[in-house]
């Protein structure tokens, strides 16, 4: 029961960190609790077929379990301080880009050989992108895909076993400070420790925000992006994902002069479900084997919100939102983007006549009625923008799927060790608020085992 170091949450923060601590200090106890199920026990209900939306199984099979909410994703690990996180501003930009090279090789040595790495560098997409006053963002990516992504995550767990303790299905209640570390408390049993990593990620933002509160750890909330997932024919994109793979690409809207920009782009891949503490979202993925792509490539069109105080519950106008369109679709409403122009809802015969097919089952409607004109103006202002480089896009029959959320943890207020305001006491990855990818995610893990290690 009692561990030199308790890691909270198998996902890829946790997981690297663990990975890292049994290499470079192999005499530590290392634990890992995590709320969800072991990688091979993990399954969406989901089928298509039986079962077509979220029935909200007691822990998330997208989101929990060893692998965290990258499991099933499409494992993009992209290597810059330019998106996915903050990281950079703690720990320095040439560490961030050392520490997200070195998770790749973790991941090549583990399954992911062979795998393509894609760059913006002396792509002649950059100029395309400024002359249509679009803002191509620098970045090499890792595809892994989502199968592959697997195979990596099952060597990892191969190679931790036995050398890590893992408590599956072991939600931890509380974390408390006592005389020579922490008591973290799971289910009946208090297990004590002397460094505890808290490592929860999204799905444990809620349980986050608990910890801090009883620890006076001060936290920060003032951002979430709201949007949709764009879905249209690969061949639109093509030119672009053929040689970029995923682009993140910026635009100021000249109405507001917001910021709306793509991001998670899966070539060739499908449209999911997400549930955030109940809440239905929309996300996307894609593999890296042929035989399991489809038509379509998908990318969501997020627009930023910044709030300033009194208000700082910026999480919670996102929820609010995406409740809207659970109440009013069930779940996830679709929209072609030839009704949405039109003032019109779609409907299961539109949708049905439309030359796009839809990767997920939603339910046709009005996306109108649910996202703040505002935003909605950034993206059909960014779609047309869009249509001048990957000209399609504003197509009809284009598909807009609703909403697509990105909830910012609250930051964590960590100093550069990423310890909040105690020794021993670490919080990496999503949870922290700091990181939104899984590179910058794994990368704090393998910064803080150091840390531990003393290396
Ligand atoms: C469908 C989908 C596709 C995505 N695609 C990409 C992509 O291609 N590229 C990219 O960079 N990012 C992608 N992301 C985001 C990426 O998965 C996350 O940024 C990353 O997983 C964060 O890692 P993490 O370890 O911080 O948290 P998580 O992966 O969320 O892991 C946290 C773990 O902690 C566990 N936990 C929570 N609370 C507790 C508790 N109280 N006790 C014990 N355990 C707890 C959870 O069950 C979870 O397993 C995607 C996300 C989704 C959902």
């Amino acid at each position: 029961m009692n561990f030199d170091v308790i890691i909270i949450g198998a996902g890829p923060g946790g997981i690297y960190c663990a990975y890292e601590l049994i290499r470079t200090a192999p005499q530590l106890k290392v634990a890992l609790f995590e709320a969800g199920h072991p990688l091979a026990a993990r399954h969406c209900p989901i089928d298509g077929v039986k079962v077509k939306t979220c029935v909200g199984c007691k822990t998330c099979s997208i989101m929990s379990g060893f692998g965290g909410a990258g499991a099933f994703s499409d494992g993009k690990y992209n290597i810059t301080n330019d998106f996915g996180g903050t990281l950079y501003q703690y720990i320095g930009k040439q560490q961030a880009l050392d520490l997200m090279r070195y998770v790749d090789e973790i991941n090549l040595r583990h399954g992911g050989e062979g795998t393509k790495l894609y760059s913006t560098a002396g792509t002649q997409f950059k100029k395309r992108c400024i002359q249509n006053d679009l803002r191509l963002l620098d970045a090499s990516v890792r595809h892994l895909g989502t199968d592959i992504n697997y195979i990596v995550l099952q060597n990892l767990y191969a190679e931790l076993q036995g050398k890590v303790s893992f408590f599956f299905d072991s939600p931890v209640e509380s974390v408390e400070e006592i005389d020579d570390g922490f008591a973290v408390q799971s289910g009946e049993t208090s297990y004590t420790c002397k460094n505890c990593v808290i490592s929860v990620g999204r799905s444990g933002s809620r349980w986050m925000e608990t910890v801090c509160h009883q620890l006076g750890i001060p936290t920060h909330s003032n951002r979430v992006d709201i949007g949709v997932r764009v879905e249209l024919p690969a061949e639109v994109f093509s030119d672009l994902t053929d040689e970029l793979y995923e682009s993140k690409i910026v635009y100021r809207t000249s109405k507001y002069e917001d910021l709306v920009r793509t991001f998670c782009m899966n070539p060739r891949g499908a449209v999911v479900n997400e549930n955030t503490n109940g809440i239905i979202t929309v996300n996307g993925h894609s593999y890296e084997d042929p035989a399991k792509q489809t038509a379509n490539t998908n990318f969501a069109l997020l627009v930023a919100k910044h709030f300033s105080e009194p208000f700082r519950d910026s999480n919670g106008y996102g929820e609010s939102i995406a409740r809207l369109s659970n109440m009013l679709g069930g779940g996830v409403i679709l929209q072609r983007f030839g009704d949405l122009i039109r003032g019109q809802r779609s409907t299961q015969k539109r949708i049905d006549e439309s030359f796009v097919t839809p990767t997920l089952n939603a339910t046709p409607g009005d996306l109108s009625l649910v996202l703040p004109k505002r935003i909605l103006d950034g993206i059909i202002e960014m779609i047309y923008a869009l249509d001048k480089i990957a000209p399609g896009t504003a197509n009809d029959d284009t598909l807009l799927y609703g909403v697509e959320v990105k909830f910012y943890n609250m930051e964590v207020e960590v100093d550069e060790n990423l310890t909040a305001g105690r020794e021993g006491l670490y919080v990496i990855g999503d949870g922290s608020g700091i990181t939104h990818s899984l590179s910058h995610a794994s990368a704090s893990g393998v910064y803080v085992a150091r840390k531990i290690a003393g290396c």
